[in-house]
This record gives structure tokens, sequence and C-alpha cells, in this order.
């Protein structure tokens, strides 16, 4: 079983990553920025609540993101396992995360960090921004606070993997095939 956290600042290239991964290993993927993106589109009170946040760039509550998570995580069991995108994103998502999985009798087992600088994520949502229809894409200033979350909050969340050897990081610049070819040797070489 793979237990994949596809790690990374917003623009890193998760999204994409994971479609190809999900093809080539069966796993089940779960993006919590399209979840909460389906529950606005269908205008839940839990969609109202994450939008205050997210057009803002800041992270949505962990006590509204974790029950999510693990509701997804419960409709959609899969033996092969998942590729958890945008998830966990703070240090008690972590923690919640492993519990979830403790009951199950499995873990998480590789977190994979995809490495992309500050000026290329920028560059790239202003980008994904003309056609993604997200309006966190569209406002500079709302990007430079996603990233500035990213470091305050989630980049912990690699050293908190790193004790136990899952955390490992890969170069997230150039062709797709490429960076696909170096996320399939880390999830091969074990
Ligand atoms: P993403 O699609 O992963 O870029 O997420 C878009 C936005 O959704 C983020 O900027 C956050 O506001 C919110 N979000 C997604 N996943 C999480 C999470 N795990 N914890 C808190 N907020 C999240």
């Amino acid at each position: 079983m793979i237990n994949l956290i596809l790690f990374g600042p917003p623009g890193s290239g998760k999204g994409t990553q994971a479609q190809t991964i999900v093809s080539k290993f069966g796993l089940t993927h779960i993006s919590t920025g399209d979840l909460f993106r389906y529950e606005i589109g269908n205008k839940t009170p839990l969609g109202m609540k994450a939008q205050a946040f997210m057009d803002k760039g800041e992270l949505v509550p962990d006590s509204v993101t974790i029950g999510m998570l693990e509701n997804k995580m419960n409709q959609s069991k899969n033996e092969n396992g998942y590729i958890l995108d945008g998830f966990p994103r703070t240090i008690a998502q972590a923690e919640a995360l492993d519990e979830i999985l403790k009951k199950r009798d499995t873990q998480v087992t590789h977190l994979i960090a995809l490495d992309v600088d500050d000026n290329e994520i920028v560059k790239r949502l202003l980008e994904r921004g003309k056609t993604s229809g997200r309006p966190d894409d569209r406002n500079e200033e709302v990007i430079r606070k996603r990233i500035v979350e990213y470091k305050a909050k989630t980049s912990p969340v690699y050293d908190y993997y790193v004790k136990s050897g899952q955390s490992k990081k890969v170069d997230g610049i150039g062709a797709l095939e490429d960076i696909f070819n170096r996320i399939y040797d880390v999830l091969k070489a074990d």
C-alpha cells in the first residue's frame, strides 16, 4: 500500500503530477482544495465557511478540514492507497492523519516535496489564473499570502515526517515527464 503525501507550495505541480501517479499506481487522489471548491460550487455551509479563508489566501481551520478529509477517505476506500494533495497543511493535520491511518492499520509511506522557488510559483500561478477560474490564482497579493501561509504553517510538516524517514525532496522544475520520473524513482526505491 502506498499512502503518499504529495507536498510542496501552491503551484508546485502537485495536482498535475497526481494525475499521472494515480494512473500508474491505481491510487485514489484526494485534494482538499478540490473538495473545498466542490463545496463552494454547491453553496454548502462548509463551502461558505471555507471560502472566506480561501479568498484571503489563508488556511481553512483544522477543525473544518480534518473532518472533511476523514469523511472523504471513508467514502473512498482503496486497498492500493491514496495520494493526498494539499493535505496535511499543518502539524495538527499531520497528527490527525496519522491517527486516521493508524485506525486502518496503515501509515503515511512517503512524503514527496516538489521543490520550486517563489518567483517561479508566482509566475506559474498568475499564468494558471488566466484559465483556472480560481479567484485565488488571479491576485498576486493572495498568491503571496498563500506562500507566507505555506512557509509558516505547512513547511514544518516536511520536518515532521523527516524523523520517520518518509520525507524526500524532488526537483519540481523541468519537463512534466522528467519530474514524474523523479517521483517514480522515490516510490520504487523502497
Ligand atoms: P489548493 O487547491 O490546495 O491550492 O488549496 C486552495 C485553498 O484551499 C488554500 O489556499 C486554503 O485556503 C484551502 N485549503 C486547501 N487544503 C487545505 C488544508 N489542508 N488546510 C487548510 N486549508 C486548505
